[in-house]
């Protein structure tokens, strides 16, 4: 569906993106992070045709972007970080202004922005847009991305401003999305809502690609993982063995090592001490982000 091949954009002598590759497949959904001015936006527009790349290739659907992105972008719909709206109609109004510069006949419109407003419940459809909250703004801007029915959604920000319950349905939202089958490509700073729907996860920095893989890959090169094995014993074990950390009443035993954890549970077993918790502990997003970021 995406494919970008050594994509650089250069502002004079600033380099925005920098070498970039990356391959996105139909149906998946691809998060990129990376701090402010990490070059996420631009490479979102690159993508979308809005912006020409100083050198490098972007391909949509077959399409090089550069050359001929006209016909790519009848599938394309796009959310860009800031998207005002036209304050002095309501969202129907607006959803219809703009169903008719896609070209959508008035009987389709009305369809199509129907299901829209319901599936982004969108109430209070008699105010105007400039009435608002900024929540309802967003969707408005969404529905208006998806108008024309897109097979590919670039989303700069979808949740950026949003209250943490808005944030949670337009995650749903686009899991929807997904299973309608679209590509969705998106920015995020929140690392929680990218490890929550995202297949695969892009890491920018200063315009480089540090890491592009999905999150189990990503734990597994880059991030910690532990087991904590909680258990009781009749007896005090705290002269025993120092591996035990107490902890209200039972012990906690930490392992990274698959191996060291079934032989404690095999040592439970064989103690017939009682056992109270087997947990895995795993490296959020967050936490490598942090590392990597700070390295
Ligand atoms: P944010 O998280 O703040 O939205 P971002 O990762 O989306 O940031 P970009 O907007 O892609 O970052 O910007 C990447 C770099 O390119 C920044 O240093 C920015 O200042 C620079 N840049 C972007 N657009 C222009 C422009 N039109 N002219 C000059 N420099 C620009």
């Amino acid at each position: 569906m995406i494919e970008l091949n050594q994509v650089t954009k250069k502002y004079g002598a600033q380099f925005a993106v920098n070498a970039l590759d990356l391959q996105i497949g139909d149906g998946e959904i691809v998060g990129i992070i990376g701090h402010n001015g990490a070059g996420k936006s631009t490479t979102l527009k690159m993508i979308a045709g809005l912006l020409t790349p100083t050198s490098g290739m972007v391909r949509v659907m077959g399409y090089d972007m550069s050359k001929d992105s006209t016909a790519a972008k009848r599938w394309i719909g796009y959310l860009p970080e800031e998207s005002p709206l036209y304050e002095n109609m309501t969202a129907r109004e607006y959803l219809l202004f703009f169903a008719e510069l896609y070209g959508l006949t008035k009987m389709h419109a009305r369809v199509r922005i129907d299901e829209l407003l319901n599936s982004l419940n969108l109430r209070e459809q008699e105010k105007l847009t400039g009435e608002f909250s900024k929540g309802m703004k967003r969707k408005v801007a969404i529905a208006r991305a998806l108008l024309h029915d897109p097979r590919l959604l670039i989303l700069d920000e979808p949740n950026s401003g949003l209250d943490p319950l808005t944030s949670f349905f337009i995650l749903n939202y686009l899991k929807t999305l997904k299973g309608e089958g679209k590509t969705i490509v998106l920015s995020a700073h929140n690392l929680f809502h990218v490890e929550s729907i995202c297949d695969r996860v892009a890491i920018i920095k200063s315009g480089r690609m540090i890491v592009c893989d999905n999150m189990e890959a990503i734990r597994a090169s880059l991030g910690n993982r532990e087991f904590h094995v909680v258990f009781r014993a009749e007896a005090s074990l705290d002269q025993e063995c120092r591996d035990y950390e107490r902890k209200d009443g039972s012990y906690v035993f930490r392992t990274n090592d698959v191996g060291a954890m079934s032989a404690m549970l095999a040592k439970i077993s064989e103690n017939k001490w009682t056992m109270v918790d087997l947990s895995v502990q795993e490296s959020a997003l967050e936490e490598i982000y942090v590392k990597l970021m700070t390295n």
